[in-house]
């Protein structure tokens, strides 16, 4: 862990396992909720001295512009070292792991470089008043993440947490702690003072859950499930805590019948299987209209089939295997219970055979057909690379469909009439609608959850906004006594 500034080893450990292989990565420290306090106490005394929050705008840019250098320098090896760990395939792992903490890095400094901290108020009155606004870093903010996207989901929170003057405590999930550390010393290394940064490892139910209850800490940035999100929302009420939260989600994807079947086939397939479907905004929901649905599962499959399921370290695998040996039960579990709904296998189905897979964690890309919304499948988060294919026969059933679901993190529309796709992607209860693909993160683009898929947003123009309190500050220009609002009051003017 990195506490203070200093490296912090403990006793018990956590064996890191490689998801394709069952090989120890490496060992990681096991933080206790004592480590967890050393942080927050890190944090707390370090912003309360000013030495990071007290720091032009422009200084804080320029040390976070020399972390996105080092990302850069250093991308290859960060994303080799969370394939290791995670098991998210390289190619893929170019894209997120590598591109993305750069980009979206230097998005934040130059989002930092351009923020209005402070501007002038309105001149209001009578009575007569002027002022200004100001947006002041919150305290000790806590950012806790899950396993899929360790580094980048990291990113989304420390950034923009570091740049507008926080201190910040990360914890980690429990088999993913390499990037967070490897930002840590990169954090160290570009001037962030000791105590500003600070990384702990630990359980969620024990570590992540006393930082959240923690009286010092004034804010809790989540990424995760959506029950542990509601479990957060009731111990950050212990001091009222500040809260963001993205959890899970069940994405529709809305083909409609004008939809370039080329583009569509394909990025049905990249918005369900990527990562093998461990992904928050997952399109997991195909709704297809009954004109085109034999056709497009047919050439659904077909694509499939010449899709490469392998090592994750191969750049020609496009299908890794899922994080361990509990998600895999879960995710066969789920197939198994929609088999027994009513639902087809037609893809997949199953653990894949060959020798490359008696090691590992491996469910096959999985497709099923006759899937109604009702469905286990189609109502909960699977987390695995299962696509629920759902017919529709009007656009208004299928906008129905789409939102008959307690999330709202994300959804697609394929269509060449653009004016209707569009219309159709504004009738979806979703933070991010994609039209023609799917996985279109954008630093520049808020991400989000309606309803149970989150509270707050991420990333956009307006991710400053989730690490600062506003502050008014007015100042009397009321020179008429008896026009101050105290004068109704106040029985008699004071002595001249
Ligand atoms: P999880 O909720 O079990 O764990 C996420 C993190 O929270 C881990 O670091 C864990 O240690 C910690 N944690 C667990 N219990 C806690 C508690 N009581 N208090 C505080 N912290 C606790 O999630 P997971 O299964 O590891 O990750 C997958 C989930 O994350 C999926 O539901 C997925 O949709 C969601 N996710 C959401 C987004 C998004 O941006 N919306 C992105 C990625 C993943």
């Amino acid at each position: 862990m990195f506490i203070d500034g200093e490296w912090v080893d403990t006793e018990e450990k956590y064996s890191l396992i490689n998801p394709a292989t069952e090989e120890l990565v490496a060992t990681a420290a096991k933080g206790s909720r004592k480590h967890a306090d050393f942080a927050v106490a890190a944090a707390k005394r370090t912003f309360e001295s000013g030495v990071w929050r007290d720091l032009t705008p422009a200084a804080r840019a320029d040390i976070l512009d020399a972390v996105a250098d080092v990302l850069q320098r250093r991308g290859a090896e960060l994303t080799r070292l969370g394939t290791l760990e995670g098991g998210c395939p390289l190619k893929l792992s170019n894209a997120f792991n590598e591109q993305q903490p750069v980009a979206m890095t230097r998005y934040f400094v130059n989002l930092l470089r351009g923020y209005e901290f402070e501007r002038p108020g309105p001149v209001v009155g009578p009575p007569l008043a002027g002022g200004v606004i100001r947006r002041e870093p919150i305290g000790v903010c806590a950012a806790i993440v899950p396993w899929n996207f360790p580094l980048p989901l990291a990113i989304w929170k420390v950034i923009p947490a570091l740049a507008t003057g926080n201190s910040v405590v990360l914890k980690t999930d429990e088999k993913t702690p390499i990037g967070a550390l490897e930002l840590a010393k990169e954090l160290q290394a570009a001037g962030v003072p000791d105590g500003v940064f600070n990384v702990v490892t630990g359980d969620g139910g024990d570590v992540g859950a006393h930082l959240v209850a923690h009286r010092d800490v004034r804010k809790v940035s989540f990424t995760g499930s959506t029950d542990v999100g509601r479990q957060i929302v009731r111990d950050g009420a212990l001091n009222l805590k500040k809260v963001t939260l993205e959890l899970g989600g069940k994405g529709a994807n809305v083909v409609l019948d004008d939809a370039d079947l080329r583009l569509a086939v394909d990025g049905a397939i990249w918005g369900f299987m990527m990562h093998s479907g461990q992904a928050c905004e997952a399109g997991t929901r195909l709704l297809l209209p009954s004109s085109l649905h034999d056709e497009f599962v047919a050439r659904l499959v077909e694509r499939l089939r010449s899709q490469v399921m392998g090592d994750p370290l191969d750049v020609g695998t496009d299908v890794g295997p899922l994080i361990n040996a509990t998600q895999r039960e879960r995710v066969l579990g789920y197939i198994d219970t929609a088999k027994e709904q009513g639902a087809k296998v037609v893809f997949g189905g199953g653990m894949p055979r060959g020798d490359l897979f008696s090691k590992g964690f491996w469910v096959e890309p999985t497709v099923l057909t006759d899937v109604t919304n009702d469905m286990t499948v189609a109502r909960e988060e699977v987390f695995g690379p299962v696509l629920s294919v759902i017919r529709y026969d009007s656009i208004d059933e299928a906008v129905k469909i789409a939102n008959d679901t307690e999330y709202g993190l994300s959804a697609g529309v394929w269509g060449r009439d653009l004016t209707r796709a569009i219309e159709v992607g504004h009738r979806i209860d979703a933070g991010s609608v994609w039209i023609n693909d799917w996985h279109m993160i954008n630093a520049a683009y808020p991400f989000g959850g309606y309803k149970q898929s989150g509270q707050g947003r991420e990333l956009g123009a307006g991710a400053f906004d989730e690490y600062t309190e506003q502050k008014s500050l007015q100042i009397a220009l009321e020179p008429k006594l008896e026009n101050r609002a105290y004068a109704l009051v106040l029985s008699s003017s004071p002595a001249e």
